[in-house]
This record gives structure tokens, sequence and C-alpha cells, in this order.
């Protein structure tokens, strides 16, 4: 299908990655796609529509889809000619940070549902038309987190590792039906996402953590959220173009991570069978040598400034 016009499902298109994949996508020059961009509440539709452009009802189309509501994804794929979805990007997401002393187990399961059986209902519709055809490329976007842990993430980790254990298992039956599963492994993203965990976080009652836990949330965590988003922080175009290429290789690769300033950390889970040396790292990181973490983090800061503002010296001006 490489020179044919693709179908393009995409989940979570009000912001963020969806959005500038959508919108990505619909404007590829040489035409190639015609994009699905789906949302949980058309309400929130115009940012979508006003980035499309004149692309809108050409090769962008947006349709209703709320990843935790079968009948909405049935509804949804049911309306797209002959139901053929030749590209399946699983986007929609939720982030939730914190003690889980803090979290109620019903919050916990919205970010299960969402980020998880969010996947596993969208394949439950989508999988046996791709198997059928023998053709299908399967993009989820997952997370660095779907590989290795991070302090006051545990759900979001949790979440996302199902994900990734879910994709493991399955792309060995789709090769069989020769169908393409890749997992995007995104770092920090500085997206709708990450305002949003932030502020729920500096909002959250913390009165069921110990003192010695709540602190360490509140001056540690919090305290370097913003400055590890603002020093290692991709933007969600840059995502969203890695994304196509993903979509474009002829041999597209299972995993595939988009930060390479993040990738020491996701290697050191390599490094050690144990598992011990990815802990002990973020341990010492996060409580010994905070400091120097915090020195590093802006050292790399100003280096991405510099290196913007040449390139941006660079350029013709217009
Ligand atoms: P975002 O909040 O801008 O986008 C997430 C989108 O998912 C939103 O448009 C939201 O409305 C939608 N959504 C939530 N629940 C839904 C549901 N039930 N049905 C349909 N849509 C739903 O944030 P983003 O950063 O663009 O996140 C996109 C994906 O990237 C998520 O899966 C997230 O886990 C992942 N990711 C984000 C980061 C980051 O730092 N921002 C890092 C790694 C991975």
């Amino acid at each position: 299908i490489a020179d044919q016009l693709r179908n393009v499902l995409i989940t979570g298109c009000s912001s963020g990655i969806g959005l500038a994949l959508a919108v990505k996508m619909a404007k590829d020059e040489q035409k190639r796609f015609k994009v699905f961009a789906t949302m949980r509440n058309l309400a929130k539709k115009e940012p979508l529509e006003e980035a499309a452009g004149h692309r809108l009802g050409k090769t962008l189309e947006i349709k209703q889809l709320d990843v935790c509501d079968e009948q909405s994804i049935k509804t949804c794929v049911n309306s797209i000619p002959d139901r053929r979805i030749d590209v399946l990007v699983s986007n929609a997401g939720m982030g939730l940070i914190g003690p889980i002393e803090c979290q109620s187990i019903e919050e916990m399961k919205t970010v299960m549902d969402t980020n998880f059986f969010g996947l596993v209902r969208l394949l439950k519709e989508i999988l046996p038309d791709m198997k059928r055809r023998k053709s299908g490329h399967i993009v989820i976007i997952s997370s660095v987190m779907g590989i290795q842990g991070i302090l006051f993430n545990d759900v979001y980790a949790a979440s996302k590792f199902a994900v990734e254990g879910f994709c493991e298992s399955l792309a060995i039956q789709a090769l069989k039906f020769k169908l393409q599963l890749s997992l995007i492994e995104p770092g920090p993203v500085v997206t709708e996402f990450e305002r949003k965990v932030f502020e729920d976080g500096m909002k959250m009652d913390l009165s069921a953590a110990d003192k010695e836990t709540a602190e360490m949330f509140t001056n540690i965590y919090l305290k370097n959220y913003k400055q590890i988003f603002q020093s290692l922080g991709q933007s969600a175009e840059d995502v969203a173009e890695h994304t196509v290429k993903i979509i474009l290789a002829e041999n597209p690769p299972f995993r595939h991570q988009t930060n390479t300033l993040y990738t020491p950390m996701t290697t050191l889970k390599y490094a050690d069978p144990n598992g011990d040396l990815p802990i002990d790292i973020f341990y010492k990181m996060v409580f010994q040598h905070d400091k120097i973490f915090s020195a590093s983090l802006n050292f790399i800061k100003l280096l991405r400034w510099r290196s913007r503002k040449s390139f941006d010296l660079g350029k013709p001006s217009q």
C-alpha cells in the first residue's frame, strides 16, 4: 500500500500529540493519508479545526470516539468507508501523579481504563478487519514510562507497562497476519497533559500521606517537575514527526523512543538484568545528588536554548 491512500484513525485529537499528528498527516504534501481525527468531546474540536485549515473535510475528518465506550468506537468505525483503517494510532491517554495513599482506587481505575483498556477496546473492534485484509499498522503512543517507572508515577507507569506487555504478546500473532505494531515512547512532552497533571498534583489533598512522603512529593517531585519538562521536554510536533516517520518506514520498529536526551536513562534498564541499577541511580539523583541533578538540567536547558538560537540565526530571513 506504499503509494495508495491510507486511512488513518487517531484517538485523542482535541489537543497535544493527537492534534499535532492529525494535522501533520492531513497536510502531507504527497497526500498519502486520509485522517479520521477522533475525540471524546466534539465541543473541543475548534483548535483542531483551526489547525487543519482548508484540509478540513478533505484529507481530515473529525469524528466522535471515546476509548472508554465500546459503542462509540463501533459507531465511529462503522462510519468509515468499508470500515477500512490502514493505520490506527492509539494516542488517547491520561496521567496521574502523587502518593498512592492519596489516590482513590476509582481514580486509578480510570487511568487503567483509558490508557490500557482503551487500547484493548479499539483493537477488539479494528483488529479482526486488519487480520482479514492481512494489512494494517497499529501505532501506540506509549511512553518511556512503559519501560521504566518513575517516582510518584506508580499507576501511570503501570498502565503503560500493561500496554507494552499486551503489545509484546500481540506482536507475535500480528506478524502471522502480516500486520505491523509499533510503540512510540516519548519522554516528557510539553502538552495539556503535563499542565493538567501538574495542576492536579498541586491541588492534591496530601493529608492521607505521612509527613515525609507528602514533603517528598511537594518539595522534590513537584519542585523538579517544571524544570524536567523545560530542559528535557519535546514538543507535540516533534513527537508527531517521529510518529509519521515510523508510519512511513518500510520495516517499522516495534519500539521507538523519540527523545535522545532521555535514552541514557532507559538504557540503564537493559544494562542490569537484576534491575537494581536504574533504581539506584534514580534514588541517588533524587535524594543524594539533587543539586547536581538540578544543575545538569539547567545546563541542558541552556545548551538547547543556545542551539535553537544558532539554528534560528541560520535560517534565511523572510
Ligand atoms: P493531552 O492531554 O494533550 O492529550 C491526550 C488526549 O487524550 C486529550 O485530547 C484527551 O481529551 C484525550 N482523552 C482522554 N481520555 C479519553 C477518552 N476516554 N477517549 C478519547 N480521548 C480521550 O496529552 P498528550 O501529551 O498529547 O498525550 C497523548 C499521549 O501521549 C497519551 O497517551 C500520553 O500518555 C502519552 N505521553 C505523553 C507524554 C507527556 O509528557 N505529555 C509523555 C509520554 C507519553
